[in-house]
């Protein structure tokens, strides 16, 4: 690269609707990437240079939702297997060439590339200069259609600036790819594709159909590609380049210098998971056959993005709105309505990179509270996915002696564990052997998210169809993984790991897992609580028939409620402790550590690296016991501890942050968030600073490199959601939508439009002074919102402002 090519601005939102980067440089590729990627919620492409290919700076991804393929490697000499979320075929190939030229392969002279998020498009102006000087003037703008989700779409205008002649154009499906995205995971097998059928048809239509290697899974790509000048079909003269996983063509035409040409690339992708369709390729073809023109895909993608934008509709008046925005678009890209009946999760880390493997872990947590006001209707897939996975968790409890259902760390097909058996320490070269499997926290997630979007939504029939089970079923594993320890009079709950991963064992043991997390053990208390009250809100029927199907006995619902009083919870130095004995770890040296690393976020490979062991100190990677005020308000965990037979004031909340904050690193972008959240009760500039900090996450690449391999999507979500509940403390108890509002001192106003309980105008406008709820006009009944004193009542068609 040559000193005189541009350099990139720092990549911030310019606009409150627009990312832009100017200049290209190799090390920030792979976060423009992911940042610009486009998608649908069926699929996501990375914001790849079309003439690109991967290299080690340029990785074109894409990713179907739930299209995932299972291989075997051998790492340090034992096998291993692992499920993958598959890197899709190519789609975007293109590029040309003056004539007698070289293909254009990157990078250009000059680069600039801009998101639109209001409409979803993603357009990028460049000049290229050919080693003969010719220039060409390059404008392209691709989408992944939110209005007809199978469809991409590629426009390139090429404009000759100082030379005519013939001008060769080249576009391509390329199915010869692999996961080779993660560097780290580059000894595992990474080919998930074979060829199974390419071709050019007469009509120029090119074609191609990949199998995955170890899944009955088809994935099927057709594409068109047309010339036009001002919208008049150009003269080409066609070559198609057909070879196993690949279908190609170049065309030839007359470029005239000045002379605007047009090139449309639209790619219909289908797989066998689809629903309504015959065959992939047959459904392929036929889409794209009939699919419009450019301009024509745009109108109406962009007018679905207008829809999306208006039910997801939050205004504040502070300068991190366009990253709320960009975290609210990637968000919609990754779950929309075209992934509620694909039976698909929420990946961690999107379907915008290969990190994690497109897994989906407990994240749904920091996503779902946010949808159930938005979008209940996605709320309600993602529960599903894990419905339909609850006799996986009800076999896996099974599998380790336990009853009830236990949800894996990492699920992603077929709902059995994919957590990774070993993992690799990239400091010391050395693979660990990898516990997190032990996080059965994530079951008391599912069950919380269920109840959550009973609150916010009201549906008894959700509940009792679907929700209600998992309830059941999660409360019944805690409750069989409840010991009585007739010393303490009290039951517990051994060897598990918490949110906090880098404590996954006693140093004085050689037994994974630890006993009594605080956040395991009273998250068990309050999911037993639930179940019984669930049981309590079916209808009759409904519940006679749950009971017995589940064979639930008085003596068993007796137990729960047993277990849910009298889980033991760990108490030190007056603060609640992250499991027991965790009192008896050593501190770190924290200045000696802080000297020697600037950044200890991953102080876990650190200090294996060095022989030692996270397990030995009292240091967090993440918000632990912290999780619990965060899902809870300070009332109810005071409840929950009550229950448990403490006493819990105001202190021990305020005590507890301060003793976990000093000692996390927040090696997890979701720490951020929870702290920011947990730090409005006690130090507002605090908690801006770590809302600022999750803002930053992946616009910024925090975490130094994790970006490029995938969003984080539940930190992105959370920021939104802090926005939404957190700052206008925005609570749904007993029916009644409660606020609490707690600006920080940099935002004056917030703003937003709500579903509630088949509400669909709810706006709730909180400024320094006021909240104000107003209900638009509709037929549904009247709700009740509350502030301090007691609830009143709002109809229809009114307002009801608070004074704060
Ligand atoms: C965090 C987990 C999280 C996972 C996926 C890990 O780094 O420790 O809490 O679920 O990333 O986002």
């Amino acid at each position: 690269m040559s000193d005189s090519r541009a350099r990139p601005q720092v990549p911030a939102p310019s606009h409150p609707w627009r990312l832009a980067y100017e200049g290209f440089d190799p090390a920030e590729e792979g976060i423009r990437e992911v940042l610009c990627a486009v998608g649908n919620g069926y699929l996501v492409s990375r914001a790849a240079a079309p003439e690109s290919r991967a290299d080690g700076i340029h990785y074109p991804g894409t990713y179907l939702a739930g299209c995932y393929d299972r291989a075997v490697s051998v790492v340090d000499g034992r096998t291993v297997e692992n499920e993958d979320l598959i890197n899709c075929p190519n789609w975007l190939p293109f590029t040309f060439r003056p004539e007698e030229g070289t293909w254009f392969t990157g990078p250009a002279a000059t680069e600039q590339l801009e998101l639109d998020l209001r409409r979803g498009v993603l357009t990028r102006h460049a000049l290229v200069v050919d080693d003969q000087g010719r220039r060409t003037r390059l404008t392209q703008r691709r989408i992944a259609s939110q209005a007809q989700p199978h469809l991409l779409a590629l426009e390139t205008e090429l404009v000759p600036e100082n030379w005519s002649g013939r001008l060769e154009i080249r576009s391509a499906l390329d199915g010869n790819v692999s996961n080779t995205g993660v560097a780290r995971y580059r000894g595992l097998t990474g080919r998930h594709l074979v060829p199974d059928g390419q071709g050019a048809d007469a009509d120029g239509t090119l074609w191609l159909q990949v199998a995955a290697a170890g899944s009955p899974l088809r994935i099927a790509l057709a594409a068109r590609t047309l010339a036009h000048r001002g919208g008049a079909p150009l003269a080409t003269i066609r070559t198609d380049e057909v070879r196993e996983g690949l279908a190609a063509q170049v065309f030839v035409l007359a470029a005239e210098q000045g002379s605007p040409v047009t090139v449309e690339k639209t790619v219909a992708v289908f797989t066998s998971r689809d629903p309504a369709i015959g065959a992939p390729l047959r459904a392929a073809r036929t889409l794209v056959e009939q699919a419009p023109d450019f301009a024509r895909l745009v109108r109406d993608h962009a007018l679905r993005w207008t829809e999306l934008w208006s039910r997801c509709r939050i205004d504040a008046d502070f300068d991190g709105i366009g990253t709320v925005r960009l975290h609210l678009f990637h968000l919609l890209q990754t779950y929309s309505e075209h992934s509620v009946d694909l039976d698909v999760g929420i990946p961690a880390r999107g379907l915008h990179g290969e990190a994690y493997r497109g897994h989906v872990f407990w994240d749904e947590l920091f996503v779902l509270q946010l949808l159930n006001l938005r979008f209940p209707e996605l709320a309600r897939a993602v529960l599903r996915y894990r419905h339909r996975r609850l006799d996986a968790a009800r076999q896996a409890a099974r599998a380790v002696g336990l009853s009830g259902a236990m949800y894996p760390w990492q699920s992603a097909s077929d709902g059995r564990e994919e957590s990774q058996q070993l993992h690799r320490n990239p400091l010391s070269g050395r693979w660990l052997p990898d516990h997190s499997h032990l996080q059965h926290h994530v079951g008391s997630a599912v069950a919380y998210n269920v109840w959550q979007h009973y609150q916010a939504t009201g549906d008894v029939d959700f509940l009792a169809t679907t929700g209600a089970e998992m309830v059941l079923e999660v409360a019944r594993f805690w409750s069989s993984a409840a010991v009585y320890d007739p010393r303490r009079g009290r039951y517990s709950i051994r060897g598990v790991v918490g949110p906090d991963e880098y404590h996954d064992a006693y140093p004085w043991s050689d037994r994974p897992g630890l006993d009594d997390n605080a956040y395991t053990n009273v998250l068990a208390s309050w999911v037993l609580a639930r179940a019984l009250d669930t049981i309590d809100v079916l209808p009759g029927y409904r519940r006679d028939e749950l009971l017995e199907r589940l064979a639930l006995d008085r003596g068993e619902l007796d137990r729960w409620q047993e277990v849910s009083r009298r889980l033991h919870v760990p108490f030190h130095d007056g603060v609640l402790s992250q499991f027991d004995g965790y009192e008896r770890l050593a501190e770190l040296d924290w200045s000696a550590y802080r000297r020697r690393y600037p950044d200890l976020r991953r102080l876990d490979r650190i200090l294996e690296a060095e022989g030692d062991t996270a397990n030995r100190y009292k240091a967090s990677k993440q918000a632990d016991v912290l999780m619990l005020f965060y899902l809870f308000s300070a009332r109810e965990v005071r409840d929950l501890l009550r229950r448990l037979g403490h006493r819990a004031g105001p202190e021990l909340l305020r005590r507890t942050t301060g003793y976990y904050l000093r000692r996390t690193v927040h090696g997890s972008t979701l720490s951020a968030v929870v702290h920011a959240w947990v730090l409005t009760r006690s130090d507002r500039r605090a908690s801006w600073r770590f809302f600022r900090d999750a803002l930053a996450g992946d616009l910024a690449d925090v975490q130094g490199g994790t970006t490029a391999e995938g969003i984080h999507l539940g930190a992105m979500a959370g920021t939104v959601d802090l926005l939404q509940r957190c700052y206008t403390g925005l609570e749904i108890r007993r029916d009644t939508l409660w606020l609490a509002p707690r600006l920080p001192s940099a935002i004056g106003r917030v703003e937003l439009d709500l579903r509630y309980r088949g509400h669909w105008g709810v706006t709730l406008c909180v400024d320094r002074r006021t909240a104000t709820v107003s209900l638009r006009e509709s037929p549904q009944a009247p709700i009740r919102v509350g502030f301090r004193g007691s609830p009143t009542t709002v109809r229809p068609g009114e307002s009801q402002r608070f004074s704060l």
